[in-house]
């Protein structure tokens, strides 16, 4: 069925940088024949999910959607993808995204733009967009992203279905391909909240080949999901998020009659104040960049990656060496990942790191004071996810600002490390999806799962 569908949905949507024909019939096929032969299965037997492409797969191509890795085959399993093997779920094949998860609309892959299922005029979201379209289309009931500044949250309210960034450590990043290494982290993308639930049952847990892993007992995701309740929860709502001039009213009401089911459903809601909330996106694209310049700097021809054909002059000038990492560099990396090289060299250079990145440090903290001082009061945050809903394919290509300024709402959860809840919340009057976000303090994704549940 995942195929069928998948033939009819992909010529449109181009959400799939690899579709794993052969190996998902033969899995599906040897998992028959054990449940045919009466022999124990795993839990998520059967289930086909399907892979954002920043994952290592061993057994498929693993390219970040960049020409530097279009030709990288793992010789390893990510964690999770692992864990999803020993689980006995079908992997489906790797999603679409911007290149190495930098953007906000999946058209900054070097293999062609996804479209947003509900309208093919309009983007997925991103940077896992092709993770998100893939569940909204039906190809999959689940699959799995990453989330360094929004990036399965945002995707999932475009694409009118659920996602979740765990706590920072929650999930391990062993296998996943790095971004920004303190924000990253890997995901569950899915219908509702009980299926993404069920996927973090099965990713989450302690894992000693990542040091920032937390060693913490998993919680039952599935049981919190299975109890939908918030009576007597407290609930804070950031007033300047909602009076954001940024915000659009769709947006806006959105947020606004998820006020409402939730104090009718008992919960006490409280107004929340964050003072430094302005600081969220400047400080998330400080950070972010500088952390990206170094960890992309392997990608050089040499040591990983695309290696261009240096010609003989180039050689003689830059010695064969540098030619060949400008080249490859050149070559590899789209637009908006050199933009993104550029501003971290910069902001991490010589007089300039105290300034810029020494300095968007010590505002983290004051972030991160913010979220502990409200999850004094409140248990949770509801907050919109995005500014507006799927914006039309090419509306802000041409200005990064205006991508940036995507990330206005959701950044702010992983320079603090919280675990937050992207929502289906209704749709604009022309039927586009719209999304609400749920926060809770570290280790608290059980939280959310209740309250995200009442509301589905
Ligand atoms: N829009 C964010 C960025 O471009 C999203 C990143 C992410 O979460 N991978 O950096």
């Amino acid at each position: 069925a995942t195929l069928d569908r998948t033939a009819t949905t992909e010529p449109t949507v181009s959400a799939f940088t690899h579709l794993a024909t052969e190996s998902l019939l033969a899995q599906a096929a040897d998992i028959d024949r054990r449940r045919v032969a009466g022999e124990s299965l795993g839990p998520l037997a059967g289930i086909p999910i399907a892979i954002k492409d920043v994952l290592c797969t061993a057994d498929m191509p693993t390219t970040c959607s960049s020409k530097m890795l279009k030709d990288f085959h793992p010789p390893y399993d990510a964690t999770v993808v692992a864990k999803l093997r020993s689980a006995d779920a079908l992997l489906v094949g790797k999603t679409n995204m911007d290149e190495f998860a930098m953007g906000a609309s999946t058209e900054n892959s070097a293999f062609g733009v996804t479209r947003n299922p509900w309208d093919l005029t309009r983007t997925p979201g991103g940077s896992s967009g092709g993770a998100a379209a893939v569940v909204a289309a039906q190809n999959v009931p689940l699959s799995l992203g990453s989330d360094t500044g929004g990036s399965i949250r945002q995707p999932a309210a475009f694409c009118g279905v659920t996602g979740l960034k765990p706590t920072y450590g929650r999930v391990s990043r062993f296998g996943l391909v790095a971004f920004a290494s303190s924000l990253d982290q890997v995901g569950p993308l899915g219908w509702d909240v009980a299926d993404t639930a069920l996927l973090l049952d099965h990713i989450a847990g302690f894992d000693p080949r990542d040091s920032t892993s937390l060693d913490a007992p998993v919680e039952d995701y599935s049981a919190a999901a299975a109890k939908p309740d918030v009576k007597g929860m407290r609930i804070g709502v950031m007033r300047g998020q909602l009076d954001d001039p940024g915000l659009d009213p769709d947006a806006r009401s959105a947020v606004a009659a998820a006020i409402d089911v939730y104090r009718d459903a008992g919960a006490t809601l409280v107004d929340v104040e964050f003072a430094h909330s302005k600081y969220w996106v400047p400080t998330y694209y400080i950070i972010a960049p500088c952390e990206a310049s170094s960890n992309l700097s392997r990608y050089d021809g040499a040591h990983y990656g695309h290696r261009a054909e240096i010609d003989e002059a180039a050689a003689k000038k830059d010695g064969p060496l540098v030619a060949t990492y400008c080249k490859s560099r050149s070559e590899g990396f789209g637009d908006e990942v050199k933009r993104r090289i550029m501003l971290g060299t910069y902001a991490l250079s010589e007089g300039y790191s105290a300034k810029y990145y020494a300095k968007s440090l010590r505002v983290r903290r004051l972030i991160r004071g913010d979220y502990d001082a409200a999850f004094e009061k409140v248990d949770a945050l509801l907050s919109p996810v995005t500014p507006s809903a799927a914006f039309p394919l090419g509306d802000k290509m041409e200005d990064p600002l205006q991508m940036y300024l995507c990330d206005l709402f959701t950044v702010g959860a992983n320079l603090a490390g919280i675990p937050a809840l992207s929502l289906p919340a209704g749709t604009t009057e022309s039927g586009l999806p719209l999304g609400v976000q749920l926060q809770a303090p570290p280790l608290k994704e059980s939280t959310l799962f209740r309250a995200g549940a009442m509301f589905q």
